[in-house]
């Protein structure tokens, strides 16, 4: 199945392309601009947030089960802070 091109032309430059509208691609277009960076385009194949972002939007999770994991879970307080605002 062939899919639909985007609904706008894309512009003819962009100082920064992000491949992906999930969670770190608009996240990462988001602190980008804030930090002055102009011309950015987020290129998505299907809809923004479409793919793993859009599975746990249920609630926050603060608790793992694997070092990993665990590690990034305690830096939670610093994203429930960013997400209240
Ligand atoms: C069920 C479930 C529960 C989860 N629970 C938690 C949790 O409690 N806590 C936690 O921290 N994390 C959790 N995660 C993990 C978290 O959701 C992901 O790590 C995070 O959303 C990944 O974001 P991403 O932007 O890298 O990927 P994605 O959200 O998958 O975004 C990638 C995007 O790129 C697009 N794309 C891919 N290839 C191309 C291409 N060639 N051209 C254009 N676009 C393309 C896709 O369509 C997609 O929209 C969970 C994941 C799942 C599936």
């Amino acid at each position: 199945m062939e899919l639909p091109g985007p609904p706008e032309p894309l512009p003819a430059y962009a100082s920064v392309t992000i491949i992906g509208g999930g969670a770190m691609g608009v996240s990462t277009a988001l602190h980008l601009a804030e930090n002055g960076v102009g011309s950015i385009v987020v290129i998505e194949r299907d809809l923004l947030g479409s793919g793993s972002s859009a599975k746990p939007l249920g609630g926050v999770r603060a608790t793992f089960s694997d070092p990993g994991n665990n590690r990034v879970g305690a830096t939670q307080p610093r994203s429930l802070r960013a997400i209240r605002g």
